[in-house]
């Protein structure tokens, strides 16, 4: 039932992940499906490789702004 009511009214994504400022992963709440947003801004299944995309570019994001002490808000 949860998956027809998704089917119906369409998936209830939240952001389950922040990746980087661009990139954040997320899971349906109703059926717990998980989607990641790819390289060129658009929701994909999250796929174990994408998954392992985003673990490096998470170490890679968070490596950038580690000398960072004041975090700042980027405006996409
Ligand atoms: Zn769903």
């Amino acid at each position: 039932m949860k998956k027809l009511f998704c089917s119906i009214f369409g998936h209830h994504f939240s952001v389950s992940k922040k990746v980087t400022s661009h990139i954040k992963e997320y899971s349906c709440l109703h059926c717990g499906k998980q989607v990641t947003t790819d390289v060129s801004g658009n929701l994909s299944t999250l796929t174990p490789e994408l998954r392992e995309i985003n673990r490096t570019l998470e170490h890679i994001y968070q490596k950038r702004h580690a000398s960072h002490s004041h975090p700042q808000h980027q405006v996409a």
